[in-house]
């Protein structure tokens, strides 16, 4: 169990979304660090895909601003790499980068193919290849710094067209040592992070930090929604997986959204140990390509899918997003 130290050089407020919604299902309590208030202890693991950002890396004069926020948080993160985006700019640099981040205690590291394919696209044999390519250097670092290279992600949550070519990979995944690693909470971070970098480029600071206080809000908000989901379905909070990106935005407002979490009562976990609740050790029953929250696989057809796929609409950022990226 680790907790957030981050130092923070603004002061932001946040609103309570879940306090409506609050129940103490769970006899084990925290006590709130600012108030006598007591929360229910809720676990989150952290998880970040598209490891190693190298384009930012080389704009940053070749600094990772995102393992530098996570030296300082002391979060415990798994990282998806895309071994392909190692090709961008300087080599030898991003091959450094690529170590430096599998190097760190906090960090757990894991393949998430080479190119970035899509599987029901590019089919059994060509994404086999390109899960078998983007593990050539990750577990040679993995192994030198004792580390294993046990979960894998699929691109775009994406497992497969149909049952039989899902089955197909999962048996390949196993056969293979790979665990198929899921999420429950994702806030299309990548979508806020556009729009984030298109108002930088435009010079309008403002907005850019409109955009990233709304990620941060918008993403609590959605953890509120998964978190009386699953109490609904199950009587108790679940260990949560989150996913997010090696993005602008995050190397900015990560920090901010940690805080927020530890202020809502999260604890942050490892996947291992977020991967123990037994909410993972039950049958997917979605067989189609679309990369939705497992919460949502989990359920069985009678239970009606669609009609609890109610999530936060994230301050309507997928309108901004097209109408930023039509101007472009
Ligand atoms: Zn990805």
């Amino acid at each position: 169990m680790h907790s957030v130290r981050i130092f923070f050089f603004l002061l932001i407020s946040l609103p309570s979304f879940a306090q409506n919604d609050r129940r103490v299902v769970d006899s084990l309590v925290l006590e709130h660090p600012n108030s006598t208030e007591k929360v229910e202890k809720k676990r989150v693991a952290i998880t970040i895909d598209d490891v190693p950002n190298t384009r930012s890396f080389e704009e940053n004069g070749y600094q990772s601003k995102l393992l530098n926020l996570l030296d300082s948080a002391k979060v415990p993160v798994t990282i998806f790499i895309n071994e392909g985006k190692l090709d961008y700019g300087k080599k030898r640099k991003n091959v450094k980068l690529l170590e430096d981040w599998i190097e760190r205690p906090f960090v757990t590291p894991a393949n998430h193919t080479f190119g970035h394919s899509r599987y029901s696209t590019v089919g059994f044999d060509e994404f086999v290849e390109d899960i078998e390519k983007g593990e050539e250097l990750t577990a040679s670092l993995a192994a030198k710094h004792n580390k294993n290279l046990r979960y894998f992600r699929f691109p775009y949550n994406d497992l497969g067209k149909d049952s039989a070519q899902q089955v197909q990979m999962q048996k390949f995944l196993s056969d293979n040592h790979y665990i198929s690693t899921p999420f429950t909470i994702e806030t299309s971070d990548w979508m806020f992070s556009a729009v984030y970098d298109r108002y930088l480029e435009k010079g309008d600071k403002e907005k850019a930090k409109e955009i990233g206080r709304m990620y941060v809000a918008e993403t609590i908000r959605t953890f509120a929604f998964f978190d009386s989901l699953m109490r609904h379905q199950y009587g108790r909070s679940v260990n949560q997986i989150y996913l997010c990106h090696d993005n602008k935005l995050n190397e900015d407002y990560l920090s901010e959204l940690l805080l927020g979490l530890e202020m809502e009562g999260y604890a942050f976990i490892d996947l291992d140990e977020a991967m123990r609740d037994e909410v993972y050790h039950q049958e997917d029953n979605y067989w189609k390509k679309w990369g939705i929250s497992w919460c949502y696989r989990w359920m069985k057809p009678s239970e009606r899918r669609s009609t609890m796929m109610k999530e936060p609409n994230l301050g309507g950022i997928e309108d901004r997003y097209h109408k930023e990226m039509e101007e472009k």
